[in-house]
């Protein structure tokens, strides 16, 4: 079967599966989204592009933001990084402040919110306009000039996200955040709230599954090594705290985002987007996580 073909069956599948989760609410904005929407789509190095659902529709990308803005701090900071963040699972919640109590502001990883705020804060210091910045970089990558960030979003987010507000405060009385907290929040709700289709995202995530060059352009975004390291911490830690449940599933590093978007690589081939906003209990999607266990069960293709 061809690989369009097997996404419409797919999406079909997992279309079964809509109204068995729920849509994140903690940020208003975000509840309002249809949950009945379904989007797939795959890209390859060589240029093949096929996609299925609602492919075309933005979506709020969310915590999938955080491996781009980490792509963009290793370029800047490299390897010193890790004098700031950890690559571990973090084991607990995305928002949790007790683990970064007990271990002295140091966050477990880049793509927990303390991890990503430092990662955020890092580029800040480093580029003027961070945001304006981010926004191009993304841009560059997908080869969409239309795509920008929902400030209905961001405003819903900065006017609700307390936790992440003490979670940048916390991190600042630790030493480990040289900006302003006002300054990195506003900047990490912005990231969160770029607005992406599945196609956008997964042009992005492409270099990632082709040695770190944006196979488009030829340009190179991060040294093949890099790519690497980046795919193992989204095998690792990209799917909240069931990270070891999608890796037995899916088999593929990931990045899962509370807007219901999945961005999913397998160096050498293919990336991947899967977007459906009803989230399991762990809060990765739920019809999402299913479509691309079907589609690594089905091809056989998986890191695995
Ligand atoms: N903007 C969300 C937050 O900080 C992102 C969380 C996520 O997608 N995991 O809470």
């Amino acid at each position: 079967m061809d690989t369009q073909s097997l996404l419409e069956e797919i999406a079909l599948e997992a279309r079964g599966l809509l109204g068995g989760g729920r849509v994140a609410d903690y940020i208003p904005e975000l509840a309002r989204v249809d949950p009945d929407r379904f989007g797939m789509a795959l890209c390859r190095p060589d240029g093949e592009q096929c996609s299925a659902g609602d492919a075309e529709v933005p979506f709020s990308i969310q915590s999938i933001s955080k491996v781009f803005t980490l792509t963009l701090a290793l370029q800047i900071a490299g390897d010193k990084l890790w004098q700031r963040i950890g690559r571990e699972p973090s084991g607990s919640a995305f928002n949790s402040l007790v683990q970064l109590e007990q271990e002295q502001g140091i966050p477990r990883n880049p793509f927990i919110n303390a991890g990503a705020l430092v990662v955020t804060d890092v580029i800040g210091s480093r580029l003027r306009d961070a945001r304006g910045k981010l926004l191009e970089f993304m841009r560059g990558l997908c080869g969409n000039d239309g795509i920008n960030f929902d400030e209905a979003v961001a405003q819903s987010e900065q006017s609700t996200g307390h936790r992440n507000a003490a979670l940048a405060h916390f991190l600042r009385s630790f030493g480990n955040l040289e900006n302003a907290p006002e300054t990195v929040l506003d900047a990490y709700f912005h990231q969160c709230a770029l607005a992406m289709s599945c196609i956008d995202v997964a042009r992005a995530g492409l270099f990632l599954a082709n040695g770190g060059v944006l196979p488009s352009t030829g340009e190179r975004v991060i040294p093949a090594p890099m790519t690497k390291r980046i795919n193992a911490l989204m095998q690792v830690c990209g799917t909240y705290d069931s990270a070891g449940d999608f890796a037995y599933r899916v088999g593929l590093p990931a990045k899962s985002g509370v807007g219901g978007g999945i961005l999913a690589v397998l160096p050498g081939h293919f990336s991947l987007c899967v977007w459906s906003p009803e989230l399991d209990a762990s809060g990765n999607s739920l019809a999402g996580t299913r479509a691309l266990e079907l589609f690594t069960m089905r091809t056989g293709l998986s890191v695995f």
